[in-house]
């Protein structure tokens, strides 16, 4: 991956144009065109889905459809829009039929994820739904008991939550949570996390691995 200029802006258009053409996992095969992410490249905040959809893969854009509406809506309440946040995914292209990516999947595109972290460093990553709150967390426990919380994770915050299909799903509850975890991003934008968060001392919040290279996200 070449990241040569000092600029992050500039090394993460480099970075996306090299993933635009990737061919470096078997999902390269079935997808339409890589939807690397989408956003401001100087975001506060990163939101980390799945994996593109059907049309998320015709537009090359992440979350876009009734999740990304929904998505926009919850942003809108904390006074943000899509354009002031970044939005990716844990793979860049589409899985074949909305399957669940596989392990060697992940494994060949986490670094793409890990340099947009390193390059837009945010103060906040949103993880949507099970899967890229494990991933990122590296924990089995599900996204029910983790969310609700803003945990701190390498210098920075990470707050889990439902992946908007399942609000839409769902609605009622599901969306009511959501809603509670955006309030805990707006809560660190705004530096009032520690009366709002809802961190219980008796309930340590999952920690990755001692050494971030030790993680599966920033594993080589
Ligand atoms: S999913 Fe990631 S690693 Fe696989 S081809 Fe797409 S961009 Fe490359």
């Amino acid at each position: 991956m070449t990241t040569q200029s000092s600029d992050p802006i500039l090394q993460l258009k480099v970075v996306e144009t090299e993933a635009l053409i990737c061919t470096k996992c078997d999902l390269a095969e079935g997808r339409t065109q890589v939807v690397f992410g989408a956003g401001n490249p100087q975001a506060d905040v990163l939101f980390v889905g799945e994996a593109p959809g059907q049309r998320e893969d015709e537009q090359g854009v992440p979350f876009v459809g009734p999740s990304g509406r929904l998505l926009e809506e919850l942003l809108a309440e904390i006074d943000l829009t899509r354009d002031a946040v970044y939005i990716t995914n844990v793979v860049k292209c589409r899985p074949p039929g909305n399957r669940d990516p596989r392990p060697h999947e992940i494994d060949a595109c986490k670094a793409y994820l890990r340099t947009q972290l390193e390059l837009i460093d945010p103060a906040v990553v949103v993880t949507l739904g099970n899967f890229s709150t494990k991933l990122v967390l590296r924990t089995e426990v599900g996204i029910t008991k983790l969310r609700g919380m803003a945990y701190e994770w390498w210098g920075r915050y990470l707050v889990p939550t439902f992946h908007p299909a399942a609000a839409l799903r769902g609605r009622g509850q599901v969306l009511e949570d959501m809603r509670y975890d955006f309030s805990l991003v707006r809560d660190v934008l705004d530096g009032n996390l520690a009366t709002d968060t809802g961190i219980e001392e008796e309930t340590p919040p999952p920690q990755p691995a001692d050494d971030p290279q030790q993680l599966g996200l920033f594993g080589q």
